[in-house]
C-alpha cells in the first residue's frame, strides 16, 4: 500500500532498493504525523483464566489507520518506532489512553481487571519512564496493581539498569510480565535475578502444539517451571479449544487468543465485558 505512493520519488536506485527505502521513508513521515492526526486507535484482546473462564484482563494492542493506506499492522510500524525513538510519544499515548480505559471500566461498576501493556525496549530504557508511569496512573486514577507491562527479553541487554528499573516499578504495585517468552537468547539466569509475576508462552509455541511434540513438550516445560518459580503464566494464540483442554491440564494458569476473542475496540470489548461469557 505504501509503495503506491511513489509517484514523487526520486529514482536514482536500482528499482527493488528504491522501492524499500522509499516505503520506509514513507512509512515514517506517515507515522510522525500519525499522533496529532488521531489515527492511533487502541484494541483489546481479553485474557482468560482457564479455571474460572472468567475475563481476568485485557492486552492493549495499538492499531495504525492511514487514511490512504489503511490499516498498517503493528508488526510492520513498531519496529520502524523503535528504530526512529518515535515509540517514545506512540507508547505513552497508549499507556494513557490504555489506564484511562480500565479506569472507565471500572467506574461503570465492572469488576476489576488487569490492563497489559506492551512496553518495548527503547521505550523501557528511556530515563524518564518511571515519570511516565506514575503520571499514567495519577491522571487516570487507576489502582496500579490493575496495570501490567508486558516486557520483552531483549531488556536484558543492560541488565543491572533492567532490575533496578523493575524493582521501582514493582514498589510502585505494577504487575510485570515476560511477552513472547521463549523466543529471546538470554540466559534463563534473569528469571531468577528479575522481580516478575509471570511469563506470556509465545504462540508460535502454541500454535504447533499439536504438529509438533517438541513444542508440545517446550509449552509443559515452560509452565513447571514457572510453577516453580513462583511465576503465573499465559498462553498466547490460543486459537482451538483442544490447545485450552492441552493447557488447562498442565495447569497453565490463564489464556489469550482466537478462540475466546480477536483484539477488538473499546466499544466492543465493553460489551464483551458486560456479558463476561464463560468460555471452554
Ligand atoms: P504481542 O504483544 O505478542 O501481541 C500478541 C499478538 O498476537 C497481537 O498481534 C495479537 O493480535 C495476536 N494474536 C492474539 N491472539 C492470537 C491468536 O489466537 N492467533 C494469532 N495468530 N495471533 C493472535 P498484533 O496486535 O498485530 O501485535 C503484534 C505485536 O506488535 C505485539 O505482539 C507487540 O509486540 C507489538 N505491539 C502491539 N501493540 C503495541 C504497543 O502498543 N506498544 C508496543 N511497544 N508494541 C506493541
Ligand atoms: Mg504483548
Ligand atoms: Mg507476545
Ligand atoms: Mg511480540
Amino acid at each position: 500500500r505504501v509503495k503506491e505512493h511513489g509517484k514523487n520519488n526520486f529514482q536514482f536506485y536500482t528499482p527493488e532498493m528504491n522501492e524499500t527505502v522509499t516505503k520506509k521513508m514513507q512509512m515514517e513521515i506517515g507515522l510522525r504525523k500519525a499522533l496529532e492526526r488521531n489515527e492511533f486507535n487502541v484494541y483489546y484482546q481479553p485474557q482468560i483464566d482457564v479455571n474460572s473462564g472468567k475475563i481476568i484482563g485485557v492486552e492493549a494492542l495499538i492499531r495504525w489507520q492511514h487514511p490512504e493506506w489503511g490499516p498498517i499492522s503493528p508488526t510492520e510500524f513498531i519496529p520502524l518506532a523503535e528504530e526512529t525513538g518515535l515509540i517514545i510519544p506512540i507508547g505513552e499515548w497508549v499507556l494513557n489512553e490504555a489506564c484511562r480505559q480500565n479506569k472507565d471500566w471500572q467506574d461503570q461498576g465492572f469488576a476489576p481487571l488487569r490492563m497489559a501493556v506492551n512496553i518495548s525496549s527503547r521505550q523501557f530504557k528511556q530515563s524518564n519512564l518511571i515519570d511516565i508511569v506514575s503520571k499514567a496512573l495519577d491522571e487516570s486514577g487507576l489502582n496500579p496493581e490493575y496495570l501490567e507491562l508486558e516486557l520483552t527479553e531483549s531488556i536484558i541487554q543492560d541488565s543491572k539498569y533492567a532490575i533496578e528499573t523493575m524493582h521501582e516499578l514493582k514498589l510502585m504495585g505494577i504487575f510485570l510480565s515476560i511477552d513472547d517468552f521463549g523466543t529471546g537468547y538470554s540466559s534463563l539466569n534473569y528469571l531468577k535475578l528479575f522481580p516478575i509475576d509471570s511469563l506470556k508462552i509465545d504462540q508460535s509455541f502454541t500454535r504447533n502444539m499439536f504438529d509438533d511434540i517438541k513444542d508440545a513438550a517446550l509449552v509443559h516445560t515452560i509452565i513447571s517451571m514457572a510453577h516453580n518459580l513462583d511465576l503465573k503464566v499465559i498462553a498466547e494464540g490460543v486459537e482451538t479449544k483442544e490447545q485450552l483442554q492441552f493447557l488447562s491440564q498442565r495447569e497453565c494458569n490463564e489464556a489469550q487468543g482466537y478462540l475466546f476473542s480477536r483484539p477488538v475496540p473499546a466499544k466492543e470489548m465493553t460489551s464483551i465485558i458486560k456479558q463476561q461469557y464463560t468460555y471452554g
